[in-house]
């Protein structure tokens, strides 16, 4: 393992394979009678024992996280009270919930699916760990986690952390490893019954494939290529800081990144300047200093492909408006980008079409408002979109016409329990609050 800031080792893991992990599902068989039977209200009990357990580890948790993953400081804290944060939100679901309910004369049962299976990316891999752990657990099932092979450092962390609180045996199993080996172990083998899968679109094919066979329940969080759609009467000052910040959230590397950012063709002559001095003041550095906003890539893998993106964009007759190819300036070691922004692209360029998965934003222009609609929605994927205005009713209107699983009007945070998750290619199935649960349990009727 290196770490992305330095290139500097930082320690070596020693990698799962199919065996491992037919072990672990094994052990999770072993635990999950015990579990179906423990009460919502047991299960509440875990889960803020969990909490709890997150939150006092949080600084070496924080510390782990730093050293594997170099990101800045504010994404990293914001990862470990999100992972905390999880336990409590799925605690509250489940103490609400209706397990069982009656329909006439029919009592309806909802009960856990039966073992579940987690994989993980690398970025921010504690807290998908956590957020798919509590919903299995609010949902009375054990699980087996393949985290990334890129995370085994804080997944060494969290785990220690996990077990130390007191996890019935074989409820938690994490097996680390290569996803075509310990992945799609998981993803064929009959002993699972549900996978909850963060990762790649192309990996999410791989899968659902896998749980074909047994007809697995899958819910799948893949890619996006989020719109941010500045309205003709968006209050610049306002709006700027929230579309660097959607646009670069944890250095580009985030699934819900607004990478295409449409503008007005009436405000583009205004627009333009503003967005160039903004995202260029973006600091790029290492992951301990408080004012750096972009951080390195994960490896030099990623690094070499958003290079690609940046040639390919230009090929493409994209202009750079920031930024561009290579290393920033003073920077000579760690897997830095110049955050990048382009202009002159059309939707139909790749630069518009993929998932680049770094600090590199498509800036194009619209005409009027159904224009807008129809960028925003020419696209594979559907996870998170952006509206800036300063009309909340037209806003919302907007909203209601984009094909998107989550859309965020200006600065809003999302509620904990509203659901995420994507329409097309961005995935299958929502997380978080009742709509995640769900997704662990299956509805049984007893008639009588
Ligand atoms: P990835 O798909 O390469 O890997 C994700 C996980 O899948 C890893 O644990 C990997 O080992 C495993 N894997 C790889 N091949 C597999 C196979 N054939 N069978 C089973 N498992 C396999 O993704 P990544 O590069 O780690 O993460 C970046 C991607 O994740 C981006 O596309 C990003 O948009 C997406 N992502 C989505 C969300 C979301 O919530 N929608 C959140 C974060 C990241």
């Amino acid at each position: 393992m290196f770490n992305p800031a330095t290139e500097e080792q930082i320690g070596e893991v020693r990698l799962g394979n199919a065996e491992d992990a037919k072990k672990a599902i094994a052990a999770a068989r072993r635990a999950f009678p015990a579990m179906r039977r423990t009460t919502p209200s047991e299960r509440v009990v875990l889960l803020h024992r969990l909490r709890d357990a997150v939150l006092a580890d949080r600084d070496r948790l924080i510390a782990a996280m730093s050293e594997e993953y170099g990101a800045p400081q504010s994404f990293i804290t914001a990862s470990i009270a999100h992972a905390a944060q999880v336990f409590d939100e799925a605690a509250k679901t489940a103490a609400s919930f209706a397990f069982t309910r009656q329909i006439g004369t029919t009592e309806v049962v909802m009960e856990p699916v039966g073992v579940a299976a987690a994989i993980t990316p690398w970025n921010s891999d504690i807290s998908f760990i956590c957020t798919k752990l509590a919903t299995a657990l609010a949902a009375g099932t054990s699980i087996v986690i393949k985290p990334s092979e890129m995370s085994a450092i804080q997944t060494q962390a969290i785990v220690e952390t996990l077990h130390g609180a007191g996890l019935p045996r074989g409820v938690l199993n994490v097996v680390n490893g290569y996803g075509q080996v310990v992945g799609e172990e998981l993803s064929h083998n009959p002993g699972i019954a549900k996978i909850s899968f963060t990762g790649s679109t192309a990996t999410g094919r791989a899968i659902l494939r896998g749980a074909s066979e047994s007809f697995k329940r899958v819910t799948l969080e893949l890619g996006g290529k989020g719109p941010q759609i500045v309205l003709d009467d968006a209050n610049l000052d306002e709006a700027l800081p929230h579309i660097v910040t959607s646009a670069f959230r944890n250095s580009g590397q985030a699934c819900i990144a607004g990478t295409r950012v449409l503008i007005p063709e009436s405000r583009k002559a205004e627009i333009l300047p503003r967005l160039a001095e903004a995202f260029a003041a973006v600091q790029v550095g290492a992951a301990d200093d408080p004012s750096v906003g972009v951080g390195p890539m994960v490896s030099a893998k990623q690094w070499e492909r958003v290079q690609s993106y940046i040639q390919l964009a230009q090929d493409e007759g994209a202009a750079v408006l920031v930024g561009g190819a290579g290393r920033p300036e003073g920077i000579e070691r760690g897997w830095f980008v110049r955050p990048t922004v382009f202009v002159d692209v059309t939707n139909d360029m790749r630069i518009a079409r993929e998932e680049v998965f770094g600090p590199v934003v498509s800036v194009i222009s619209y005409r009027d408002e159904d224009e807008a609609i129809a960028l925003a929605n020419d696209t594979d994927y559907g996870l998170q979109a952006y509206i800036l205005g300063s009309d909340e009713n037209r806003m919302r209107r907007i909203a209601k016409e984009l094909i998107s699983g989550r859309v965020v009007l200006n600065e809003a945070a999302p509620d904990a329990q509203a659901p995420f998750g994507g329409f097309k290619h961005s995935g299958i199935g929502r997380e978080f609050g009742a709509f995640g649960l769900e997704a662990f349990l299956e509805p049984k009727a007893i008639i009588g």
